[in-house]
Parts: C-alpha cells; structure tokens; sequence
C-alpha cells in the first residue's frame, strides 16, 4: 500500500500562527469564531498563542516564538499527528527573517495533506466547513513503507 488512511478526529488540533502585521487581523479572526475555536484544541507560536489567549481567553499551547523555531515545532507535530489544522496569516508584505522555516511548514502541510488557511477568507471558508464537526479521513504517502522501498532501493545500487 503506498498510501495510508489516516483520521482527523472531530475534536481537532488547530495550530495558529500570525506574522506581526496580522497579529490584530488573526485576533480578530479568532474572537468572530470562538465558539467554534472553543471546541477544539488550540495551539500556536509563542506571541501569537500568548495574545490570542489574552485578547480572547481561550486557552492556547503556546510553542517557542516563530523565528526562534516555533513553526518548526508546528511543523514537526504535523509529522507526528498531533496537528490538523493549520490557521496562518502569514504577511506578504514584509519580509521575514524566518523565511524558510515558514516555507518549510507550508511544504510539510502539503506532504501530509493538512487543511490550511493562510488568510482570513480561507480561513473563514475552513472553519465553516460541515468537516469541522465530523470526522476526516484522509489518504497520506505510507511513511514507513516509503523508508523501506528507498533503503532497498539505495542498498542495491551500492
Ligand atoms: P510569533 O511567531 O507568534 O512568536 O510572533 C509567528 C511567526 O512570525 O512565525
């Protein structure tokens, strides 16, 4: 089997990250929808976990600062199942100097066929969605069956 079947489960792990210029944006974004947000398991990057929470009191896991690693420790509970929504208002206009972390967590959203939102109107359309309430499932590439046809392969042409 190349590929494997994996669930989203209703209650979801939604991480949230916002570069500074849409920190108030993403705030905003999160005090129209905190009901629905309520009902699920909220993560994020350092400041912006700490003034969602602030701003809206919904309890938020907050992870290191975004340019000190913090999406990358999104993106590695991504890997590890632990995250299923991504919300990230990223900011187009200015440029950051965690780029390729920020890249890397959208290729890793990507290769795990993680849901993400990276401006408001998505995210609307996201956390609107009738799959906010159920369960999801979701076909990804078989990680281990991967690791072992590349060994085999890579042995072999020793
Ligand atoms: P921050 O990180 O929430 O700590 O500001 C967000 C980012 O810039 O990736």
């Amino acid at each position: 089997m190349d590929k494997l079947t994996l669930t989203i489960r209703k209650q979801k792990n939604i991480a949230l990250i916002a570069h500074d210029g849409k920190k108030k944006d993403l705030i905003d974004w999160c005090k129209n929808h905190k009901e629905v947000l309520s009902k699920h398991f909220l993560c994020g990057t350092g400041t912006t976990a700490r003034m969602i929470t602030e701003a809206t009191d919904l309890p938020v896991k907050g992870f290191n600062s975004g340019p000190l690693g913090g999406d990358q420790q999104v993106g590695a509970r991504v890997v590890e199942g632990k995250v299923d929504i991504i919300i990230f208002f990223s900011d187009p206009l200015e440029a950051q100097p965690h780029d390729p972390d920020v890249k890397a967590l959208l290729r890793i959203a990507q290769v795990y066929d993680i849901p993400i939102a990276n401006n408001r109107a998505s995210a609307d359309f996201l956390i609107t969605s009738p799959y906010m309430d159920e369960e999801y499932n979701h076909e990804v590439i078989n990680f281990q069956q991967n690791i072992e046809k590349r060994a085999k392969k890579l042995d072999k042409s020793k």
